[in-house]
């Protein structure tokens, strides 16, 4: 598989800083931040810094140190933001996960009972 990332992409000009962000964490290797439209009263999203387009990307491209960042903001975001009670982490992926950012990211959402994880 090819993946060809278009740093044109929102996220991109976010980690730039061409737009502005609520940031919740930052490390070397992730930024985690709010949700514009958020779904959930938690509703967060975790990004690599580096330039990855989606899920499987990052899982076969990635380095062990970018790996290990990236899920110590996971583990950062759900601890500032308290999801005890749990949570849903979703990485929408292409066409068929309807991804409409191009940069990998994971949405943590949660502070609410959530529905069932599909409606279709
Ligand atoms: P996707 O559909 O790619 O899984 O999710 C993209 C997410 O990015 C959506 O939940 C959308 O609300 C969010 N989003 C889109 N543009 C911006 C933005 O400029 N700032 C922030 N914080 N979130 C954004």
């Amino acid at each position: 598989m090819e993946y060809a990332y278009d740093d044109q992409n929102i996220f991109a000009k976010i980690l730039r800083g061409e737009i502005p962000n609520k940031t919740v964490y930052e490390n070397d290797h992730a930024l985690a931040f709010d949700d514009i439209a958020p779904q959930a009263p938690v509703h967060v999203l975790v990004i690599p810094k580096g330039p990855y387009m989606s899920l499987d990307h990052f899982a076969r491209d990635a380095s062990a140190a970018e790996h290990h960042g990236f899920m110590q903001a996971v583990a950062e975001v759900c601890r500032i933001t308290g999801l005890e009670a749990g949570f849903r982490g979703i990485s929408n992926t292409r066409t068929h996960g309807i991804q409409d950012v191009p940069h990998y990211h994971m949405h943590i959402l949660g502070g609410r009972q959530l529905g069932r994880m599909l409606s279709d």
